[in-house]
């Protein structure tokens, strides 16, 4: 199947200033789509509130033009996009795929059940919400759903989502609309034919792709590169403190993340240019040179 034009992103949260681990990922989705002479489009998935550290999007955005990133078309920002999420959480609930739960947090993680990724909800409210209580959240009714796809580094994946993920959900007690709708429906309105993202989002690309079929869109393809982690197999992240990117030294940030990602550099990086970087990175990508892995270590 041919599509009409490859649609790529890159969707940062902005919790704080961009580090090794989330410029993997911008320089990876931004290398498959300018090598297929496709769009990047740039999303900042500033949804949930205590997540937003104040200054953060404009560090990541300075940060994103001084290492020479082009993006296409206007940034979206989901704090804008709430109407979108509730429409399609009413489309969904008019599939009869989506109920109320009433459970608080206490109960349940003292009623859950062993997942995949996490420990999973055991269903209480399915059937109907106990007598007397107040819906807190809205959950995916899951039962008898299956997802299989290709994953463009890791090969063929299949989840059960009854066994692996349970009804998780889709709008929150807090009164957030789930990082999976809301990526959902993002990838799917703006046409996204791929996705490349972190291994560590294996499992929400499972479960985002599943809505994506149940909001009646054509799904995107999926690759999901190796999370940088530290010596002690901990994965860098802005909560662990990870260093952040220096918009400074640009050439210096981006020529790691094409050696964590196997890619051949230019041999004279002192001599090099942003553009001749992107030139030549661009030049040579090779998706099947980053290997399919999980994890691999970040450079010191
Ligand atoms: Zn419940």
């Amino acid at each position: 199947m041919k599509r009409a034009h490859y649609r790529g992103r890159f969707a940062p949260t902005p919790s704080g200033p961009l580090h090794f681990g989330s410029l993997v990922a911008a320089v990876g989705s931004y290398l498959e789509a300018k090598s297929r002479g496709g769009q990047w489009h740039l999303r900042i998935d500033d949804l949930d509130p205590p997540r937003v550290a104040p200054g953060a999007v404009e560090s990541i955005l300075r940060c994103l033009e001084a290492l020479g990133f082009e993006w296409d078309g206007p940034i979206v920002y989901q704090s804008r996009r709430v109407p979108a999420y509730h429409a399609a959480l009413h489309q969904l609930r008019a599939l009869g795929a989506v109920y109320p739960c009433a459970c608080s947090r206490k109960e349940i993680a003292e009623s859950a059940l062993p997942g995949r990724e996490s420990r999973i909800y055991r269903g209480l409210c399915r059937e109907r919400l106990p007598s007397g209580r107040r819906a807190r959240a809205l959950r995916l009714k899951v039962e008898g759903m299956r997802v299989e796809f290709e994953d463009g580094l890791l090969g063929p994946q299949r989840r059960d989502f009854g066994r692996e993920y349970g009804d998780f959900v889709l709008y929150r007690a807090d009164g957030v609309y789930a990082f999976h709708l809301a990526s959902a429906v993002d990838d799917a309105e703006y046409g996204m034919t791929d996705v490349v993202r972190g291994a560590d989002l294996l499992e929400s690309s499972a479960r985002q792709l599943e809505l994506i079929r149940l909001l009646g869109h054509r799904a995107p393809r999926y690759v999901h590169l190796p999370v940088a982690v530290d010596r002690g197999g901990e994965k860098l992240s802005k909560q662990t403190k990870a260093v952040p990117v220096d918009p400074a030294r640009p050439l210096g940030a981006l020529q790691a993340v094409l050696r964590f990602l196997n890619q051949s550099t230019e041999a004279t990086p002192e001599r090099l240019t942003l553009d001749g970087f992107w030139r030549h990175a661009i030049l040579h990508w090779n998706l099947q040179r980053v290997g399919a892995r999980l994890t691999g270590p970040a450079p010191d």
